[in-house]
């Protein structure tokens, strides 16, 4: 197998492994997918026959051309060559329907697709996705809060879906095999944002202000984002104590705090 090692290419070989990825979006007989980075199809060719379409994004032109070639008797497979984070979701899915996405995913680019993939939950286009990424990011992705791997990732992923962890591949299962140990996670798109009573932008902002430094404690961090002793000291609850790390704390903590401050 050709092969850029740049775009991530690291394919996967390992039959049961294929199979229980699309397995874990269950019955999709009535079901829009995409797949983001098919490469040489492993994951597509079992797709192809399972859902109601498929749209198959992939950058490297030289696979999209054999995908199109292989794929050229189902018209239910539509192969677009492009950059899965340059993509217009909205306009590849079907108008008012909400997709499931699929993916063994380059993994230089994981922390952007998810964010993407946030964005599109939130606005109803994108429903339950299962990915395939490193294990140490997925790690972070499902981590619950207090536990070491917990910090900016988990809480905004956390704030956008209920994570999954389904199974981890070791490198033989690619080939080439990577340097790292893979995980499959499956996402429930359901934004908390609403239900915690906060505006996601702003909300936002304040995860990645509480995150910014691991070693500090969050009233350290919130000093260094600009908020006096005097506020957080008026604003604070009762209920966090003023040595917490924001690692420590649940989201329905945080977003007491976020209401809570100026
Ligand atoms: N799905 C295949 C499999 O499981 O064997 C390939 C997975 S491989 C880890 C990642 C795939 O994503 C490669 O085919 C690569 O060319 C493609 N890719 C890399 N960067 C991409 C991007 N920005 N947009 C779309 N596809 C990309």
């Amino acid at each position: 197998m050709k092969r850029k090692p740049k775009l991530g290419q690291n394919f996967l070989v390992d039959d049961t492994a294929r199979h229980a990825i699309v397995d874990a979006l269950g019955d999709l007989r009535s079901r829009t997918v995409i797949e983001i980075g098919p490469g040489h199809g492993s994951i597509t060719e079992i797709l192809a026959d399972r859902c109601h379409r498929l749209i198959a994004l992939e950058l490297d032109s030289a696979l999209a051309a054999e995908l199109t070639f292989r794929f050229r008797n189902q018209p239910q497979v539509q192969i677009v060559e492009i950059d899965v984070l340059k993509a217009d979701l909205r306009t590849l899915v079907p108008e008012g329907e909400a997709v499931d996405v699929i993916g063994n995913l380059p993994y230089y680019i994981t922390s952007d697709i998810l964010l993407k993939l946030f964005a599109a939950g939130s606005a109803g286009i994108v429903s339950r996705a299962v990915l395939m990424m490193q294990r140490e990011v997925a790690d972070r992705v499902s981590a619950a809060p207090g536990v070491r791997d917990y910090g900016l990732l988990s809480a905004t992923a956390q704030m956008n879906a209920q994570v999954e962890h389904l199974f981890t591949l070791p490198p033989a299962a690619f080939s080439p095999p990577p340097d790292v140990y893979s995980t499959v996670l499956r996402l429930h798109f359901a934004p908390r944002f609403a239900e915690l009573g906060v505006d996601a932008p702003g909300f936002d902002a304040f995860l990645k202000q509480i995150f910014a430094q691991k070693r500090k404690t969050l009233q350290n961090n919130l000093r260094a984002a600009g908020y006096s002793a005097e506020q957080l000291a008026a604003a604070w609850p009762d209920s966090i104590p003023p040595q917490a790390r924001a690692e420590a704390l649940p989201l329905e903590s945080i977003a007491q705090l976020y209401k809570a401050l100026p």
